[in-house]
């Protein structure tokens, strides 16, 4: 699978320049530097790291006043508890965007629960068969009260059925993991699914306020926009009405043979994601 993801972004490394900046105000800085994981703050009380291993495989650490949420593992990252205890003292609750190997890796291990959707069961066997810890059902639209800071929980399959994002509305962003962005691969899922995610996710970002969205695979400033889920929108629009239909893509692995290029998005798919 890790050969897969490897190529698979090699291949669909379209990663889009939105010019999206850190939070007005706050300039971005480096606050940790490791061999597995560098860590810049992005606001106040928010982290992003990068692991090196697939395509910056990117965590996320957002704390509130009680508590803080752990957003993702990374592929291979050593003494993660313990990086994560230098960057906040509040008690952490690890919470993975989707179940694939960069984003819930060895590093969940140090954690006792790990809160994921259902809907990526699917890839638990393979991906994350040897976790110790008790895996818990994130639902959609619950709260997370970190304490003077709530995220909300939205459901967003795509890459994978239980593919997630997690908004701050007070803040005017969300963190969508490979939802959108990353690659945009349907893994095991279809156009109509993506329709429907993309519907969703654009009537909350409009109706919040939200104006980006922190990826998977984030390098400082490729934040995905309303437009950018308003084209993927569209283009799934135009595909399932045979509109519009990708290229066969040779290098394409797990049977995503096909990508659609249009508005700086690429999106890979199987042939059988065409309902
Ligand atoms: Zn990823
Ligand atoms: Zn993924």
């Amino acid at each position: 699978m890790r050969k897969y993801l490897l190529s698979a972004f090699a291949v669909c490394a379209a990663f889009a320049a939105c010019a999206q900046g850190p939070r007005p105000g706050f300039e971005e800085k480096t606050v940790y530097k490791g061999d597995d994981l560098e860590i810049r703050q992005i606001d106040e009380h928010t982290w992003h790291g990068n692991g090196h291993v697939m395509a910056n495989e990117a965590i996320y650490i957002i704390e509130g006043e009680e508590r803080a949420i752990v957003l993702d593992a990374g592929t291979e990252i050593k003494d993660y508890d313990k990086i994560i205890a230098q960057i906040t003292s509040k008690p952490v609750t690890l919470i993975a965007t989707h179940v694939h190997p960069d984003h819930t890796g060895s590093a969940v291990n140090y954690f006792d629960e790990i809160y994921i959707n259902a809907g990526d069961m699917v890839n638990v066997e393979a991906m994350m068969g040897d976790y110790k810890g008790e895996i818990k059902y994130l639902v959609d639209g619950q709260v997370f009260d970190l304490g003077g800071r709530e995220i909300e929980v939205i459901f967003t399959p795509g890459h994978t059925p239980g593919s997630t994002t997690f908004m701050d509305k007070a803040a005017g962003y969300g963190f969508s993991g490979d939802a959108f962005g990353s690659g945009n691969l349907l893994l095991t899922t279809n156009w109509s699914t993506l329709l429907i995610t993309c519907q969703r996710t654009l009537e909350y970002m409009k109706k919040h306020n939200i104006t980006k969205l922190y990826p998977g695979h984030y390098m400082g400033r490729n934040c995905e926009t309303q437009q950018r889920v308003a084209d993927m929108m569209q283009m799934s629009r135009d595909v399932l009405d045979g509109k519009l239909a990708g290229e066969k893509n040779t290098q394409g692995m797990m049977g995503l043979n096909t990508v659609l290029s249009m508005h700086g998005v690429r999106i890979n798919y199987a042939d059988s994601a065409l309902k």
